[in-house]
């Protein structure tokens, strides 16, 4: 008797105790199926049958949202405040990376750690231009701002916590200062109304009219934000 197959859109099969088939898309586009013991390959390739536009779907658009992997050679191009800034190997230099006049610069016996030394550097240059400018639009607009941070959040471009304390991702440098100013604005509006209802989204208005543009941008190139 041949034996029947799982259909191969699945890139991983688990069987687990719950009692219901799940079908999950990774971020690398990879389809991960978990069923029950008692599930059948049949009653198990009926279901990805039926909800195989969806996968593909799915699993296309995850697909088109995935940003090469840099390799860190002349030339390439790293964002910077929404600029797309060209990457320089240069000579054994005692600063490992630099970022001058829209370049960045990477010494070339620290090309073996290039990500962790960009991280850092994109770290350090978000700390400055977001602390910064907040505490710009805190005065102009009469905000508290307790504390600023940085991390590395992958979801979340910043946040305000309950005693006014904000953090940004480190991500959030590589979008047009436009952008960055309303999400700035949107923490800022924060120390007000620790939620988003209709008064938080009506003083983000006030200060930035065409915020809906702004969440609508983050929304489509946010994937671009990152090494
Ligand atoms: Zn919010």
């Amino acid at each position: 008797m041949k034996s029947i197959k799982i259909n191969p859109i699945v890139s991983k099969f688990t069987r687990t105790n719950s009692n219901r088939i799940t079908i999950k898309i990774n971020n690398t586009g990879e389809v991960l199926l978990t069923a029950p013991k008692y599930a059948s390959i049949y009653e198990i390739n009926k279901l990805i049958e039926d909800k195989f536009d969806w996968i593909s779907k799915k699993k296309e658009y995850i697909l088109s949202k995935q940003i090469p992997k840099k390799k860190f050679i002349n030339g390439e191009k790293f964002l910077y405040l929404g600029k797309e800034c060209e990457l320089k190997i240069i000579p054994a230099n005692k600063n490992a990376i630099q970022y001058f006049d829209n370049n960045f610069l990477l010494s070339e016996n620290c090309i073996e750690y290039a990500e962790q030394y960009f991280i850092a550097l994109y770290k350090n240059l978000a700390w400055n231009y977001l602390a910064n400018k907040t505490v710009e639009l805190a005065k102009k607009y009469n905000f508290n701002v307790t504390n600023i941070k940085i991390n590395s959040a992958k979801t979340k471009w910043g946040s305000c916590s309950s005693k006014n304390g904000i953090i940004y991702s480190w991500n959030l440098i590589m979008a047009p200062s436009e952008v960055i100013d309303y999400v700035i604005v949107h923490e800022l509006c924060h120390t007000i109304h620790k939620n988003h209802s209709k008064d938080f989204w009506e003083l983000v208005s006030q200060i930035t009219p065409k915020y809906k543009e702004y969440i609508l941008f983050l929304k489509n190139n946010g994937h671009l934000f990152n090494i």
